[in-house]
């Protein structure tokens, strides 16, 4: 596959067949060997004067280190705000770090680092109306060119809106050395994508949510970049780290091009934002987003596995249209005070606010995917095997069970029943909610990945 040229997906209005207009107002995506030496020529070009470099110690030595002092040769007086943390979370405290520590008259936030460091650099860009660019140091997350930020605030993951970075530097040098933990992370993110597409099909064919097919081809090559570049990643061969951030950047346009992140996120992030939430509300070792989105790949292919054998089974097409499913929505609220402790209030104003699991909205939601099981069925068929996708993880000795990422049995099966709640998106958790197969599915798969 050749190199990516951005500019065919930059500041300009497409005209697209599903009625909306697309842009991506990102200037510049750099991704190239030795790109930070063009640093300050950037911020010459755009006329800024005054960077404010934030960073981690961990990116401070890939490469804030580097840029600083590029910066300083070019004639710069850069402010440097480094996080000391070992492992950063993106929450109130980081954000209000680098609003205190900023300088007043900052015309340019430099974020090095990749997923919290851009989510928080971001986020504070869009909020105080100030410029920002992000030098990447991993191929990590496909965070990088969508304009939303997914932050903790309240002890809850939510995804806020954000700005744009008006460039992405990308210096391959600096990238094929990410640890190999964190690249694996970042094909996490986009295998994601198998799962998350089909979602949004499925949300299309169930509720009529507003879907795209240009956008969603977007991704499909984002997802075939970054499996053409996984079989030479573990020799760091430079084509496929660059194969890979392209995937990941792509991604990141998909979600900007349609102003949320509906394109590059389904179950299996609730999956992941749930796993997450649960680690931050009990203390335990946080993993890296992409590393537990793959997780969640592997558990939602499964679960569309699982419903395709039984939507070919005539009992169950029997059982599923005679039967009603209703939640009992006391027992839900108990629940999902259970599960989300402190959590739990926002996760109930919106379901307030959504109504998504009123008996009639499920009732319609279920006649509707009936109705359409044998296109259901052709589409389950196309996704690739679940095994498929655990071997090219294992091939990268990257996670892809849920315990290896810290869950625990319980978490994992609440994960399956209540992740969903956590957003208003429609998917593979929410269907089989609809179905009542939720709790039988959920025990199935923690039998299948804990009594092994
Ligand atoms: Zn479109
Ligand atoms: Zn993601």
């Amino acid at each position: 596959m050749n190199r990516t040229d951005f500019q065919d997906y930059l500041k300009k209005d497409i005209h697209c067949s599903c009625g909306k207009i697309h842009r991506c107002e990102i200037d510049t995506i750099l991704i190239e060997s030795n790109a930070l030496q063009k640093i300050a020529g950037i911020l010459n070009e755009n006329g800024y004067h005054r960077p404010c470099i934030v960073e981690d110690i961990h990116t401070r030595d890939a490469a804030g280190e580097k840029v600083e002092h590029l910066l300083i040769e070019a004639g710069y007086a850069p402010q440097v705000i480094c996080f000391e943390d070992d492992f950063l979370i993106p929450d109130e405290m980081a954000l209000a770090k680098v609003i205190t520590e900023m300088d007043r008259n900052t015309d340019l936030i430099l974020a090095v680092g990749s997923g919290s460091l851009n989510d928080l650099c971001k986020f504070i860009s869009y909020k105080m109306k100030l410029d920002y660019m992000i030098i990447a140091t991993a191929p990590s997350m496909d965070g990088y060119a969508s304009n939303v930020a997914p932050l903790i605030t309240n002890h809850a993951k939510v995804t806020y809106e954000a700005a744009m970075p008006k460039a992405i530097v990308g210096d391959l040098f600096i990238l094929k050395e990410a640890p190999m933990n964190m690249i694996a992370a970042g094909v996490g993110d986009v295998l994601g994508k198998y799962v998350c597409l089909m979602d949004w099909k499925l949300s299309n064919l169930i509720t009529e949510e507003y879907i795209c097919h240009d956008v969603m081809e977007l991704v499909d090559t984002a997802i075939e970049k970054v499996m053409q570049g996984t079989g030479k990643l573990l020799s760091r061969d430079p084509d496929a780290i660059a194969s890979i951030m392209e995937g990941l950047i792509l991604s990141g346009i998909g979600m900007s091009y349609i102003g949320n992140s509906r394109p590059a996120s389904g179950s299996e992030h609730h999956l992941s934002h749930y796993w997450e939430m649960m680690a931050l509300l009990k203390g335990g070792h946080i993993e890296l987003h992409g590393t537990k989105v793959a997780i969640g790949t592997i558990c939602g292919l499964r679960l569309y596995e699982k419903l395709a054998k039984d939507l070919a089974d005539p009992s169950y097409r029997e059982k599923w249209s005679s039967e009603v499913t209703e939640l009992d929505m006391v027992k839900w609220e108990r629940e999902i005070k259970r599960v989300y402790l402190d959590a739990a209030g926002s996760v109930i104003d919106l379901e307030s606010k959504s109504h998504k699991n009123d008996a009639t909205e499920i009732k319609k939601r279920k006649a509707t995917l009936l109705v359409n099981q044998e296109t259901l069925l052709t589409w389950i068929e196309q996704l690739p095997e679940s095994e498929k996708i655990a071997d090219v993880l294992k091939m990268l000795s990257a996670k892809y069970l849920p315990a290896q990422a810290g869950v625990d049995r319980q978490d994992f099966i609440d994960s399956i029943l209540y992740a969903k709640d956590l957003r208003n998106r429609f998917g593979i958790l929410q269907a089989i909610t609809d179905l009542g197969m939720a709790k039988r599915y959920a025990e199935e798969l923690a039998a299948e990945f804990y009594d092994l």
